[in-house]
């Protein structure tokens, strides 16, 4: 399953695969590498916020953190 998502900076359409028809996560933009917190139900996208380079890197080790966490269980 391809989600279609365009990108509110510069319009470009990027695809993501999905797995799930619902998701929340970062999404980079292929042409301009603007970053965006989406959000997709039903295989929709119903919101799509700016992402700083630095809140992708606390997601990013939060997630990290969770799966040393798992790996240790
Ligand atoms: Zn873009």
């Amino acid at each position: 399953m391809f989600i279609k998502i365009k990108c509110p900076a510069c319009q470009v359409e990027g695809s993501m695969s999905m797995v799930d028809p619902s998701y929340v996560g970062p999404y980079r933009c292929w042409s301009c590498r603007a970053l965006f917190t989406i959000e997709l139900k039903n295989n929709e996208l119903v919101s799509c916020k700016p992402l700083s380079e630095e809140e992708l890197k606390k997601l990013q080790e939060a997630k990290d953190l969770q799966n040393k966490y798992k790996q240790e269980l």
